[in-house]
């Protein structure tokens, strides 16, 4: 039979239906994901000591002859009791097995074989107990006398089993397993060839190889996924964006009149986004900056340039609160600039035109989305109502389609909580050409990784905050000092400042029943505060289960200042502007991640005023106060993002699943270095060969990895 890597696993010698099923709950499901099936760690067998050496205690592996061999039937004890003799040049040894009759059926007088196991004291005697056992013959060995990978095992499934399996298909598929990698790359980095690491994975010959072996798979891994990105640049450099020149002036001048001078890395991400938008092909920036570094603006600023060119721009924001809140701060910065702008949001649509001055006015939907389609709307704002198919009113499904005269820049706000899908929706092809796409987040992640999972991206960061910002003060709450807090709330409060409490995130399979324990939690605090701790204070709830409306109302009376006290889940977290807030109380705070906790904290310190945030934990493990003591030191973002990714790994990071990248391989994407050369490499062969024909084995893994990997 011609075995390949796709050969369904029931067709492999010695797997039937039973084992096949046990297979497959390891997702086994061919022979190539067997062999993809790599140990967890490995064994040592490889040192075969003579027998007059070996020590009390001691797990030990030696090679000799049975001398003789017998099982005896305890009848008393009902128990069957193995026992042999070993002997090989230096001395002998007995070894017992206890309730294990059928050895005598495998093991007998005379056989030469390696044997591994502990060294025991008896009443009278030193043995081998219950050593495993792998006879010498002719055949290489598999299991003992070398170093022997442990698998990841079930019901049925040994790794001693494993290991009798692959080694025959390993042997058969010697000569047809591919070269993936172009040789210049396995030379410069160094790599074992596949088939080499296949094998030294598998059936190590030491130690190191073993690790040689796991380094190029994590290489491999890492590159497909830089690769996938770097040609889907290029691709999308092949493409027709609208042109839109640089307008010095007009930039110049909106500088010169906004209220505060921008950070140096404002105007340079501005700058960058400009440029691009210069080029023919679309743009695919990533703006990354901590949460208050002021990324508005800096989408503003590219605004300008676009509809001082004749373009439209439209923003996208995840939530109606966000969306409201920049509609209002375009429409602060931009009403000097002649121009209209529109607020399509669930509900009402608003809409700002240069004829109105000072106002806005609520527009229609359909009004709205004609002044869109005809151009007359410069900026249009929004929140996924701007890509919903239809509209909970009743309109036309022609009449809710978003449709645009000429559409420049799309940028999208907090991108990681829009779907691929929709991001591209908003960015689909009109009149053959694609916009621009600027996508901003608060949540940035290390470098390296973004390197790596946003490959086809090109990246701007914003480190700095603007001047004049005080830090936030934060610090970890225990129980004991519980009360302290609580008096410092109260004074805060008498000084006319506002409070957020975070209750935990409550973790569970089920979604829906989260939300709902999450909202019994919300109500229990919310009793707990209002009955008992803070009885003369005005307090409010909010919790995912609200409906849009009364969320929005109670996130607007906070604003109001009708009550001091907001309690609260999670859904806080994205962007809220509350700038006479002071503090954050977050309640189990080791339960959240640091990203959550660090944009937790950025809802205080909006204003003028110190802020603090209070972290209480009960817990004390050392990987959960780690977390919070990093809280602690520093309030950057992407300190923090670098900190988790030391302290969880690269797993957890938003983005990272969807690449479904093997263990081994997570830990190369923690080293900076490797990732730099990595992508060093996938460059240069795209830009030397972007449609890898010199590298036919390299495309074809390479189509079937973007098959595998679903992108939402
Ligand atoms: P984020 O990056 O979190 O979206 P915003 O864009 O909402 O931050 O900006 C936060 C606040 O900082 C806004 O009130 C904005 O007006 C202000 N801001 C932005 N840039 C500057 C600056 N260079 N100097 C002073 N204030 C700034
Ligand atoms: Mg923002």
């Amino acid at each position: 039979m011609q075995y390949t890597f796709s050969t369904p696993i029931e067709y492999v010698p010695h797997v039937g239906p039973a084992l096949q099923k046990r297979l497959k709950t390891l997702k086994i499901n061919t022979l190539g994901d067997l062999i993809f099936y790599f140990p967890k760690y490995y064994q040592d067998y490889s040192k075969i000591q003579r027998i007059d050496s070996v020590k009390i205690n001691e797990n030990i592996c030696i090679q000799g002859k049975i001398l003789e061999i017998e099982e005896e039937k305890s009848w008393k004890k009902r128990m069957s009791v193995t026992k042999a003799i070993i002997q090989d040049e230096t001395a002998s040894i007995q070894a017992v097995w206890f309730n294990q009759p059928y050895i005598v059926k495998n093991l007998q007088k005379d056989d030469v074989a390696i044997f591994a196991g502990k060294i025991a004291i008896g009443r009278n005697s030193v043995y081998l107990s219950a050593p495993t056992f792998e006879k010498v013959s002719n055949k290489e060995n598999i299991h003992l006398g070398k170093i022997a990978g442990v698998y990841g095992e079930t019901k049925g499934i040994t790794s001693r089993w494993i290991r009798f399996i692959l080694k025959p298909m390993l042997d058969n598929l010697k000569d047809k397993i591919p070269e993936t990698l172009p040789t210049s790359i396995i030379e410069k980095h160094n790599l074992l060839s596949f088939r080499e690491a296949l094998y030294q994975v598998h059936f190590p010959s030491s130690l190191e190889k073993t690790e040689k072996a796991q380094e190029r798979f994590s290489f491999e891994n890492i590159f497909m996924i830089t690769l996938f990105g770097a040609k889907k640049k290029s691709e999308n450099e092949k493409e027709i964006a609208p042109m839109v020149p640089i307008r010095k002036e007009v930039v110049d001048r909106f500088l010169d009149d906004l209220p505060f001078k921008l950070t140096r890395e404002q105007e340079k991400s501005g700058w960058q986004i400009i440029k691009d938008m210069s080029r023919g092909y679309p743009m695919n920036r990533l703006l990354q900056g901590d949460v208050g570094s002021g990324k508005t603006v800096v989408s503003v600023m590219a605004t300008i340039n676009t509809i001082k060119n004749k373009h439209q721009v439209v923003l996208m924001a995840p939530t109606e609160i966000l969306a409201k809140q920049h509609f209002k701060t375009f429409f602060n910065i931009l009403k000097g600039y002649n121009i209209n702008i529109g607020l399509l949001t669930g509900k009402e649509d608003k809409y700002y035109s240069k004829k109105l001055k000072n106002d806005t006015i609520e527009i229609s939907r359909a009004k709205l989305l004609e002044k869109t389609a005809n151009g007359e709307i410069d900026v249009l704002i929004g929140t996924h109502a701007l890509i919903a198919a239809s509209t909970k009113k009743k309109t036309s499904k022609k009449e809710s389609k978003v449709l645009f005269d000429n559409l420049g820049l799309v940028v999208v706000d907090e991108q990681h909580r829009f779907g691929v899908k929709q991001r591209a929706s908003l960015c689909r092809k009109q009149k053959d050409k694609i916009p621009h796409l600027l996508s901003m987040t608060a949540t940035p992640i290390p470098r390296s990784l973004a390197l790596t999972i946003w490959g086809d991206l090109d990246l701007s960061t914003i480190m700095e905050m603007p001047k004049g910002r005080k830090p936030i003060i934060t610090r970890i709450v225990t129980e004991n000092n519980r009360q302290k807090a609580y008096d410092f709330i109260e004074s805060q409060v008498s000084e006319g400042k506002q409070i957020f409490v975070i209750c935990p995130r409550i973790e569970s399979d089920d979604e829906k029943k989260e939300v709902i324990l999450e909202m019994k939690n919300v109500k229990e605090e919310y009793e707990k505060l209002s009955e008992k701790v803070f009885p003369k204070l005005r307090i409010g709830m909010l919790h995912g289960k609200m409906p849009p409306k009364e969320k929005e109302k109670i996130m607007k009376d906070f604003r109001l200042k009708k009550f001091d006290i907001l309690v609260s889940t999670s859904v806080i977290e994205v962007g809220i502007d509350i700038p006479n807030a002071s503090v954050i109380m977050i309640e189990g705070a080791d339960r959240f991640g640091l990203a959550q906790l660090h944009q937790f904290r950025g809802r205080v310190g909006r204003g003028e005023y110190q802020s603090y945030c209070f972290l209480l934990t009960d817990s004390g493990t050392s990987k959960t106060s780690q977390r919070l003591r990093a809280m602690v030191k520093y309030d950057n973002g992407f300190k923090l993002s670098e900190m988790d990714l030391k302290i969880r790994g690269p797993g957890d990071f938003f983005g990272v699943k969807q690449w479904g990248i093997p263990d081994f391989a997570m830990n190369a994407l923690k080293d900076p270095k490797i990732i730099e050369k990595i992508k060093e490499s996938a460059d240069e062969i795209i830009e030397k060969d972007p449609n890898l024909d010199q590298f036919p084995a390299l495309k074809k893994r390479l189509e079937s990895f973007s098959e595998r990997v679903h992108l939402e």
